[in-house]
């Protein structure tokens, strides 16, 4: 156990930011030269995918479309087969629809205020300021939702952070926030990098923590979390989703339409697989092609 700390939010910071240096994951896009597209892209694989299967989905993709302007210059069904199995694949739909603005709008240069990153296709609050902090060192802070489980546990004594809210959570890594931005671009990554691989979810390995004798759960023993339920997620097996995966795999592989007939032997639910081609369309995953369908 390290030496007591003062719990202030200096100390922590510190802690942490220490603790970041010496233990966190070596990942390519926080090398030092990694382009803030390489940021932007890793940003948007990493929403809702394990780092572990982004890693070669993200290598492959830099060397493919190194700049914006390479992907931007493709048809956006590229985008939706070379996101091959990360899941989501409307964020590869987006993410072309963000190199297009980006080349369009921006000089081909990913922008770095929080603001413009906003105003462009697919990115969120979180993202907006990750790109900002991670790829051009603004003092902003980030918050994911490993981050906001280190703030409940660490700061607030709670098991668990309750429904975010994004106001409510940007104050809280605020007020913990280094004032210099050089710290502070650490500490947002470290803080996340603690979520990760020692403050999980299910089972928090404390004796690797950095600021266990700081951290107020621990401190209380640890109470069992009582605030409002998160809803259980749906099933994979089975869903809409399943069924709209079975159909991109299928428009992926192919170098033609894919017909209703070609369509028909993925799924025994006709109305089920009518359901999800529509959503595939209406989405703009998959587009009409003459008698068949196709990636967009
Ligand atoms: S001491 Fe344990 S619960 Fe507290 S912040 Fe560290 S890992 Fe999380």
């Amino acid at each position: 156990m390290p030496a007591p700390v003062s719990a202030g939010p200096e100390a922590l910071a510190e802690r942490v930011n220490g603790w970041f240096r010496e233990h966190a994951r070596e990942l390519p896009w926080r090398e030092s030269g990694c382009s803030p597209w390489g940021i932007l892209v890793s940003e948007f694989m990493l929403q809702q995918t394990p780092v572990a299967r982004v890693l070669p989905q993200w290598r492959a993709w830099l060397e493919r479309w190194p700049r914006p302007a390479d992907l931007a210059a493709v048809p956006p069904g590229e985008a939706v087969r070379a996101w091959n199995r990360l899941g989501y694949p409307r964020r590869a739909l987006w993410l072309h629809a963000c190199a297009v603005a980006i080349t369009e709008m921006h000089g081909g240069e990913v922008p770095r205020d929080v603001d413009t990153l906003l105003a462009l296709p697919g990115v969120g609050p979180y993202t907006a300021r990750a790109v900002a902090a991670f790829a051009y060192g603004v003092r902003v802070p980030v918050v994911d939702t490993n981050v906001r489980r280190v703030i409940a546990r660490a700061v607030n004594g709670h098991a668990e952070p309750g429904p975010p809210s994004t106001a409510r959570d940007l104050a809280a890594m605020e007020a913990l926030l280094p004032e210099h931005p050089l710290d502070a671009r650490v500490f947002n990554a470290a803080a996340m990098e603690l979520g990760a691989v020692a403050c999980t979810a299910r089972a928090p390995r404390c004796v690797d923590c950095p600021i266990a004798d700081a951290c107020a759960w621990r401190a209380a023993g640890y109470p069992a979390y009582d605030g409002p339920r998160r809803p259980v997620q749906k099933k994979y097996e089975g869903s809409d989703r399943h069924v709209r995966g079975l159909i991109l795999r299928e428009l992926r592989a192919a170098h033609a339409p894919v017909t209703d007939a070609g369509l028909e032997p993925l799924w025994d639910d006709r109305r089920q697989l009518a359901r999800a081609l529509d959503g595939l369309i209406a989405d703009g995953l998959a587009v009409r092609e003459g008698d068949g369908y196709a990636l967009p």
